[in-house]
């Protein structure tokens, strides 16, 4: 891998090239899936396999095109298990990992283009954090500013969009004409602030692939000729219209559902039809949390027979393996990641496929704020993210099975003894033992190899709590 960190487009090509190549030599190869998903720009989203098991675990990252942490960290895992094949001998005897680093491409290269007119490829480590730190500086005092109530208008730029203010559409390079030519077409028909491509989430059509799901409800919103402006350091975005962030649909158009996520949805489709997904892992950038939560059921759902109690205890089961291994910060290895536990409707195209799909995270990479660039401003820190990461992806899937069936005897338990409760008090009840049970595990885990000795010892636990 490259010494800096920010990759463009083309850099992340080469990367995962190098990476393939690298790879025959090994046990197990890592290959490009034949799929012909195309943008409507026409370019590719890849999808690169590895492993030989029956069962799949599928990892996501830059839904939003300004989440650019989220792809270097899928290439940082790539890399690793290449190179460390000893390692995950064992996972990928047992499971088919499968990458797809880069959902949205054209939102990639839109802030990507953007970025590199200030950091251009090969900069010094030192010269990025300066710039990333003034960045997130200015990110956090427009936020204050909305907080605090200064702001009384949402036409004002931002700071850290001034930071870029002279950046549009023409830093996309020729090369990417047909996505340059769609941001021209929509600075001129929409209200897009100067400077806002920095933080360019959506694909080219302006919409934003996570918010790109039916059950939005900013939809009805928007039907009703709502105009929608994004919260703080957004404050001057409107998103009821395509543009940089949060746009759920082109009103003119009609909800229609993106390319990009439709080859995602209905590749998640396939492989949970024919029983081979195991777990997902999607990759955001900023708050260093855990969303692991099932959203609340929509009635169209539900002959789908989902069981959302049980389906919440095994998420939050299988995140708090992954979270043990988190931390948000260099300095201070206890503080892990948090796990959001609050119940909610659907949201977002990730908040959907925890409702449909077994084993479902959404991982924000980094505590620092600020898309694209805020994460880079400290490359320590940057690094201690990525292997962090590295350790909980590693440890959760090693423990899979053991966390879906500890988290079945739980729910089994409250199931057949506490049949007063609620399905909020079910799932809070759920939490609880989880909680107790996890400390006990890590107990046990270091010194013991046989898991069905840990399952003896927690079903005793239980039933003595
Ligand atoms: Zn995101």
């Amino acid at each position: 891998m490259k010494n800096t960190v920010i990759y463009d487009y083309e850099e992340v090509e080469d990367e995962i090239n190098e990476i393939i190549k690298k790879s025959a030599s090994n046990t197990y190869h890592f290959i490009e899936i034949e799929n012909n998903w195309k943008t409507e720009c026409d370019l590719s989203i890849r999808h690169y396999s590895i492993g030989s098991g029956m069962k799949h675990i599928v990892f996501l990252a830059t839904f939003h095109g300004a989440e650019i942490i989220s792809t270097e960290f899928l290439l940082y895992i790539m890399n690793y298990i290449v190179e460390n094949e000893k390692e995950f001998l064992e996972i990928l005897k047992e499971y088919t990992l499968n990458f797809i680093p880069i959902v949205n491409p054209e939102g990639y290269i839109i802030t990507t283009s953007a970025i590199r007119t200030q950091i251009p490829r090969n900069m010094e480590a030192l010269d990025i954090e300066k710039i990333c730190s003034k960045y997130l500086r200015l990110y956090k005092e427009d936020d204050d500013k909305v907080i605090n109530g200064e702001i009384t208008d949402n036409t004002e730029l931002k700071n850290y969009q001034s930071m870029f203010k002279k950046s549009t559409y023409q830093d996309i390079p020729d090369k990417y004409k047909r996505v340059k030519k769609k941001i021209e077409e929509m600075y001129q028909k929409y209200k897009i602030p100067n400077g806002a491509i920095i933080a360019w989430c959506a694909n080219a059509n302006g919409i934003d692939l996570n918010a790109n799901t039916k059950y939005n409800r900013n939809i009805s919103k928007i039907e009703n000729g709502e105009e929608l402006y994004m919260p703080l350091r957004y404050s001057n975005i409107r998103f009821s219209e395509p543009g940089p962030i949060n746009c759920p649909y082109d009103k003119n158009k009609g909800f229609l559902q993106e390319k990009e996520t439709v080859f995602i949805s209905e590749f998640l489709e396939e492989l949970y039809n024919s029983n081979k997904l195991s777990a997902i892992f999607n990759y955001h950038s900023t708050g260093g949390l855990i969303d692991q939560r099932p959203s609340e059921l929509e009635d169209d759902l539900k002959d789908r027979n989902i069981n959302l109690k049980h389906k919440t205890l095994n998420n939050y089961m299988f995140a708090k393996f992954y979270q043990s291994e988190t931390y948000k910060n260099l300095n201070n290895k206890d503080e892990k990641y948090d796990i959001l536990k609050d119940s909610s409707v659907i949201k977002t195209l990730n908040g959907l496929y925890r409702v449909l799909y077994p084993l479902d995270m959404l991982v924000e990479l980094s505590e620092l704020g600020g898309n694209p660039i805020g994460p880079y401003s400290n490359i320590d820190n940057y690094n201690s993210i990525m292997k962090s990461n590295l350790e909980a992806i590693k440890k959760s899937i090693s423990y899979l099975k053991l966390s879906n069936k500890v988290s079945d005897i739980i729910y089994n338990y409250i199931e057949q003894n506490q049949d007063e409760l609620n399905d909020e008090e079910f799932i809070n009840r759920g939490y609880e033992f989880i909680d107790k049970i996890y400390e006990k595990i890590e107990e046990y885990l270091p010194r013991v190899e046989d898991a069905e000795k840990i399952i003896e010892q927690i079903k005793k636990i239980i039933e003595n709590t």
